[in-house]
């Protein structure tokens, strides 16, 4: 028989993802379809690594009758592993393997001192800011402060406590000065309840307006009420994130009807179990604005059943929705959900978002220090799944970054899956 017939070129296309475990146990996943397949296939096992050998340009020659094992035969089938017939052996076909780009490897920032350069222009990696402005107080029901203590973990309302402390508007000012030359161009903005009790709001407006950012401002339904007149005379660069929980009135809701919907970006509805989403579904109000509203699920401690069943990942969602290279690169680089976001609380410390180590004081300490300081340390920006448990999981680069949840309780999983995919 020809010579040419008996072998064929074998590659692994682009769009497959190779993650190696241990004792030759390996993860294909094609990162367009979601199909994947875990193996311990020896054979299987060397012919990827043999495809990932530079020299060999991303394309082997192999025969075809060795594809006789079960895993081979699925992993062809399954098109995670391919093959061409060989017309001229001399012209061998190149295939580009998806490489991690090294550009952004903010590693080279640990241990950083020994090169200052690292220092300039760090704060071009500032994409938001979250600014709290005073805590909250005064909550008459015990249950209620609980579960707003719990809930300002999660999302952006104020930290409850009973400090006088506040952001003093030439403070705001010093801060947005040094914004402006970073590459942020929304900021959050998150007051207590008491903060206009201290700061003149129009003054305040008039402050933001003179800088060109977009300004979100967070408020609990409650505090909104209150505030929104002055607000709603301004421009469109403040929008609003008005969050309404299991304590706020229908009456209060449905005032939101009478409000001016433009300055409205969304309304979020903090729910903690099924029961809550039904009962919000069938407020009018709510349902009628149904397109400015997203149902926020709230981790309470008590609630893994509603977690487990409605937000853990389950491993048909893996294989439901793609995961693109270019996010599980970025997973292996950093942590999207955190990265390049700095919040300053009242008492002017700041931390990195997701963070719970303190990096600095927003009053005495530079911008660009404190991101430079959060690049060095890594408190949470470049928080991979690999610095958890989830690091033995086939998954850890495939699975969403580390989310506030896991960070706030310190349970890094966020799946349902029992053992996962372990590759011990
Ligand atoms: S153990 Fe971690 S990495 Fe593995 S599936 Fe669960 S959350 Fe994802």
């Amino acid at each position: 028989m020809d010579n040419n017939n008996l072998y064929k070129w074998l590659y692994i296309p682009p769009n497959v993802y190779v993650q190696e475990g241990e004792k030759a146990t390996f993860l294909l996943y094609d990162t367009q379809t979601g199909e994947f397949m875990i193996s311990t296939d020896i054979e299987l096992c060397n012919v990827v690594k043999e495809v990932y050998i530079p020299e060999n340009l991303g394309v082997i020659k192999y025969e075809q009758e060795n594809i006789k094992t079960n895993d081979f035969k699925k992993a062809v089938e399954k098109s995670l592993i391919k093959t061409m017939p060989i017309k001229n052996e001399k012209i061998k076909p190149v295939n580009f393997l998806p490489i991690l780009n090294l550009q952004n490897d903010f590693s080279k920032y640990d241990n950083s001192d020994e090169a200052p350069h690292l220092r300039k222009n760090v704060t071009r990696f500032l994409s938001g800011l979250n600014i709290y402005l005073s805590y909250s107080k005064d909550f008459s029901i015990s249950e209620e402060k609980d579960f707003r203590n719990i809930v300002s973990k999660q999302v952006l309302l104020p930290p409850l406590g009973d400090s006088e402390q506040y952001i003093e508007l030439n403070e705001i000012n010093t801060v947005l000065l040094q914004v402006a030359h970073s590459s942020v161009k929304k900021i959050d903005i998150i007051p207590g309840n008491t903060y206009f009790k201290k700061v003149n709001q129009r003054d305040f407006i008039n402050l933001l307006s003179i800088f060109d950012f977009e300004y979100h401002i967070h408020l609990h339904i409650n505090d909104f009420l209150v505030l929104i007149q002055d607000f709603n005379q301004t421009t469109q660069n403040f929008l609003f994130t008005i969050y309404i929980d299991k304590f706020s009135s229908e009456e209060n809701i449905n005032k939101i009807t009478s409000l001016n919907f433009e300055n409205i970006f969304q309304i979020q509805c903090l729910i903690t179990c099924e029961e809550e989403f039904v009962f919000f579904q069938k407020i009018p109000v709510i349902y009628q604005n149904k397109d400015k509203i997203n149902f926020f699920p709230v981790w309470t401690n008590k609630n893994i059943d509603f977690f487990e069943k409605n937000i853990l990942l389950s491993i048909e969602d893996l294989s439901k929705n793609p995961v693109s290279m270019h996010e599980i690169f970025r997973n292996r680089k950093l942590n999207a959900n955190f990265f390049g976001i700095l919040s300053v609380l009242p008492d002017k410390s700041v931390y990195a978002h997701g963070g719970k180590i303190i990096l600095g004081n927003i009053i005495n300490t530079p911008l660009a220090e404190l991101v430079y300081k959060e690049l060095k340390l890594n408190t949470s920006w470049r928080k991979t799944r690999d610095l958890t448990p989830c690091k033995k999981c086939f998954f850890c680069y495939l699975c969403p970054p580390v989310s506030i949840y896991e960070t706030i309780f310190n349970k890094y999983k966020s799946c349902n899956m029992e053992n996962a995919y372990s590759f011990e």
